[in-house]
């Protein structure tokens, strides 16, 4: 099965907030849904935002599902990923693909649990 943006949106809101939107700001699940985008406008706090803020995928270019394609990739490679290894496996240039792994090494320490429920995704 392959996922598109939207799915992988729709996934990962599914694993954060159980399928309901919480606002990252103020914590309300007083949100209002955008029409054409996956985004919110919360009515506490008048931010909008989407599921991404707050985790490793925040403000980065990179197509949700060539993440989590590269944290599988990661985290099932027991004597390491190279950073050109993983450029070709997704498909992004080496700069891409050198950000992406500090961010997902960083994220293996403070967004544990999110690693590993996306690390035990079957194929995307
Ligand atoms: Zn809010």
């Amino acid at each position: 099965m392959t996922y598109n943006q939207q799915d992988s949106l729709a996934l990962l809101e599914q694993i954060r907030w159980g399928g309901k939107p919480r606002c990252p700001y103020c914590d309300s699940t007083n949100a209002t849904a955008y029409k054409h985008e996956r985004r919110y406008h919360c009515n506490k706090c008048f931010t909008s935002y989407s599921v991404t803020v707050g985790t490793l995928f925040h403000k980065t270019h990179v197509k949700l599902q060539k993440w989590f394609l590269a944290i599988r990739l990661v985290m099932n490679s027991p004597g390491g990923i190279s950073v050109r290894q993983l450029a070709k496996e997704i498909g992004v240039n080496k700069n891409t693909a050198c950000y992406m792994m500090a961010r997902i090494r960083k994220g293996m320490a403070e967004e544990q649990e999110l690693i590993e429920v996306l690390t035990k995704l079957d194929e995307l």
